[in-house]
This record gives structure tokens, C-alpha cells and sequence, in this order.
């Protein structure tokens, strides 16, 4: 896999080794798509009971709570893990190490040997659980050439689109400049009990050379990243025309955020810990989500089409924004300082006003609560 100008890796055939036996074009899934699922879908909403783990995690907690469900013996359990700003596939086979795959890392991850380890632990008999992207789960599929499996639970994340990394390198050298330092954690969705919004990047950075390591907490309405990705400005070119952005999905279960929780379930709402969206796209994955309501898991089912018609990435791809080309270029040329100036759009007086003085989800859901209470008496 090779990394091109934009900072997005694609496989490189090397022309003396290609035995031209074209096994990559077929297993390709752009060539030839993988099957989606046709069987009745499920949405439900809610959070891990343990409060701890729901802080930990994205949203609220819903993927911890299914691997503690599906993982009970003889288990292997693959997801993306960070290592300073780099992102990649990995597994483990012990519950206790499930923090390195909790957090959203926005960023492509290197799949590595993850689906050949996959395969491998399924002829051995084990039970895998699988977690990736909805184009991971696809390119897993391809290569176990649809073989469906008892043992394999797939799990996607509800994906809009993965970011070009040259961004966050940017922010990295300018934190070399500065601190002296270099970025060993990125928390994206850092969950900060003192602010009212819980999307705050968190940037944790050290030095060699200065025994001092600090912190660096951006609000969520005044970071640059979350600005120009969701401008669509520097999303990888394949996620503009997705495969994966339709209703009916390739893996076992789909995990996103609760989003309109606070419009249409807010007995779901979680506060600043957050709220999670299960879609269940197989029978298997429906049994593991009906059992986590049982265990560990704090919530109910919910309307899919009302699910669905908060979640964009569920019926359509990212519209490609017409400045796009403009900001590659700037990207390679320009430091982070003068690419933010630029590019990142400054949230408006009237959404400042309306998130942190009338309409904080929290606020909302308190009035629901309240006029709830009224009616009630
Ligand atoms: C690139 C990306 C884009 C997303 N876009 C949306 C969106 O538009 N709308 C929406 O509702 N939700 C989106 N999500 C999903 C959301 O952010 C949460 O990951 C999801 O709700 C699960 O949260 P949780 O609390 O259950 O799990 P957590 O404990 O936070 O679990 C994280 C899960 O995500 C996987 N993961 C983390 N980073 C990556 C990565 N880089 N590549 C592949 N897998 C990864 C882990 O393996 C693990 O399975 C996106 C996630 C990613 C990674």
C-alpha cells in the first residue's frame, strides 16, 4: 500500500512479482461489489450501563457493550487502535484491552494483515468479532469470497468518510514548533464534563527533549478539523461516491451516534457521555442487540425509518465540495496556522447563540423532561 500526494494509501502492484493471475480484481469490491443484506433491519438506541466505559467511549458505549456480549470464550476481537497519529487493524483476545479500540479515530486505518489473522483464527474455530468501516467490512467479506460463517459477528461504524491525515500532520508540526513536542494521543471526541458540548478535541503532546507534556482542549465549534472534513473539503475521493451509503448495509450491525435524540427518543439522552444508534442488519446481529437490552445496555427499540432519517450516511454519500482541488493544494504548501485562516469557516453568532444560550441538546431534553412533568400533574 502506498501513500499518494494526498496522504491516502492504494494498493501498488509490483509489476516483476504480478503473476497476472488478476485475484486482486476480483476480490476488489468497487469491481464487484459485495452483497448487502436483505433481511428485516432493527434500530435501537441507548447506552452501556457502565458509566465509565460510556465516558470512554463515542457515543454511548455501544460497541463495548456487544463484545462484552459475543465475546465469552475462546474469542478474538479486531478493531482500529492508535499509535501516536498513526491508525491501524489490530486484534486482541482479552476483554481488558478493549479500550484501544473505544474512540473514534478519524482517520483511515491500515488494515494490514487483519483479514488474513481473520480467516486464520476462523479455521482455527474461534469467534471473531470484526469492527471496521462499512468498505472494511466489504473487503473482508470479498476475501472470505462470502463464505458466511456461525463465528463471525461484523460490526461497522456509520461512516461518512474518512479525512486526508496530511491535516492532522500539519497540527503535529506545528506543535513541534511550538512545544517542542509531538502529538502521542488525539482524542477526537474527547468527552469533557465542563463543557456543554462534548465534542472537544483533545491533543495530548510530548517532548524528548523538554520533560514538560501538556494538553491542548479545542471546543468543538472552534476547531479548524471538524470545520474543513465537514466541509467536505478533504475526504478521501472514494467517499464522495460510497458504496456503503445506502440503507442496507454489508455488516451484522451498524453503530452510530444517536443523532435527533433529542427530538425523537429523548428518554435516550445521555447527557455528555452520549447515546448510541444500533442498526441490526441480520438475525444474528438483531439476537446480540436484544440480548445486550437484557445485560449491559440502557435503552429500546426504536422506529428505523425515524433512525434513518437522522442519519445521512445511511441513504446518501458526501457531496464533494467544488473547492476541494484549491484546498489539496493549499494543503501540501501551506503551515496549519495560514491553512486554518483560510479554509476553516468560523461558527456564526446565531448558532453560538442558539447551541450555548437557547438550544444545548441538554436544555432541550430538560424543557421535554419539564413539560413532560406539567402535563403528567
Ligand atoms: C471515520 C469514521 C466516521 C464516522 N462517521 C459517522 C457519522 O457520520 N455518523 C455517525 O452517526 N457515526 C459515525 N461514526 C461512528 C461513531 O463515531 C462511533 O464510532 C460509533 O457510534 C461507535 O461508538 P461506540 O460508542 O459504540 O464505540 P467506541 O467504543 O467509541 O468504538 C469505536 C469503534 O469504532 C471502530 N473504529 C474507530 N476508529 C476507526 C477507524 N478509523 N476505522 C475503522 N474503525 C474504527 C473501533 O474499531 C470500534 O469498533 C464514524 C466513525 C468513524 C471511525
Amino acid at each position: 500500500m502506498q501513500e499518494d500526494e494526498e496522504g491516502f494509501l492504494y494498493p501498488n502492484v509490483d509489476d516483476t512479482l504480478c503473476v497476472e493471475c488478476g485475484l486482486c480484481e476480483k476480490v476488489c469490491q468497487y469491481i464487484n461489489p459485495v452483497n448487502k443484506n436483505t433481511e428485516p433491519q432493527n434500530a435501537f438506541g441507548g447506552h452501556i450501563s457502565d458509566a465509565e466505559v460510556s465516558n470512554e467511549s463515542t457515543s454511548g458505549g455501544a460497541f463495548s457493550a456487544i463484545a462484552d456480549v459475543w465475546c465469552d470464550d475462546n474469542y478474538v476481537i479486531f478493531g482500529a487502535e492508535t499509535d501516536g497519529l498513526k491508525i491501524r487493524h489490530s486484534f486482541i483476545n482479552n476483554k481488558k484491552d478493549l479500550y484501544k479500540f473505544r474512540r473514534s479515530k478519524y482517520s483511515q486505518s491500515v488494515i494490514g494483515n487483519a483479514y488474513k489473522n481473520c480467516k486464520q483464527f476462523l479455521s482455527e474455530g474461534k469467534k471473531v468479532l470484526f469492527s471496521g468501516t462499512p468498505c472494511q467490512i466489504a473487503g473482508l467479506k470479498a476475501f472470505l469470497k462470502g463464505k458466511e460463517f456461525d463465528k463471525l459477528l461484523t460490526v461497522e461504524v456509520i461512516c461518512e468518510g474518512v479525512p486526508s491525515p496530511l491535516f492532522v500532520r500539519k497540527l503535529d508540526d506545528k506543535i513541534s514548533k511550538e512545544k517542542n513536542g509531538r502529538i502521542n494521543s488525539l482524542d477526537y471526541r474527547y468527552k469533557d464534563s465542563n463543557k456543554w458540548d462534548y465534542q472537544v478535541m483533545n491533543i495530548s503532546y510530548s517532548s524528548l527533549h523538554n520533560p514538560a507534556s501538556g494538553t491542548i482542549k479545542c471546543d468543538r465549534w472552534f476547531n479548524p478539523f471538524w470545520s474543513i472534513w465537514l466541509n467536505h473539503l478533504m475526504s478521501r475521493p472514494s467517499c464522495y461516491k460510497c458504496l456503503y451509503t445506502t440503507s442496507n448495509r454489508v455488516a451484522d450491525i451498524s453503530l452510530g451516534d444517536l443523532w435527533g435524540v433529542h427530538i425523537y427518543c429523548p428518554d435516550l439522552y445521555n447527557g455528555d457521555r452520549g447515546a448510541s444508534l444500533i442498526v441490526t442488519n441480520t438475525d444474528k446481529g438483531k439476537k446480540i442487540a436484544e440480548t445486550i437490552l437484557k445485560e449491559n445496555f440502557i435503552g429500546r427499540e426504536l422506529d428505523f425509518s425515524q433512525a434513518l432519517k437522522y442519519q445521512g450516511p445511511m441513504r446518501k454519500s458526501i457531496a464533494e465540495n467544488p473547492k476541494r482541488e484549491d484546498f489539496m493544494q493549499d494543503l501540501k504548501t501551506m503551515d496549519y496556522d495560514s491553512l486554518c485562516k483560510k479554509w476553516a469557516k468560523r461558527p456564526s453568532l446565531k448558532l453560538l447563540i442558539s447551541k450555548y444560550v437557547f438550544g444545548t441538546n441538554r436544555q432541550k431534553v430538560w424543557w421535554w423532561n419539564f413539560k413532560k412533568k406539567f402535563k403528567n400533574k
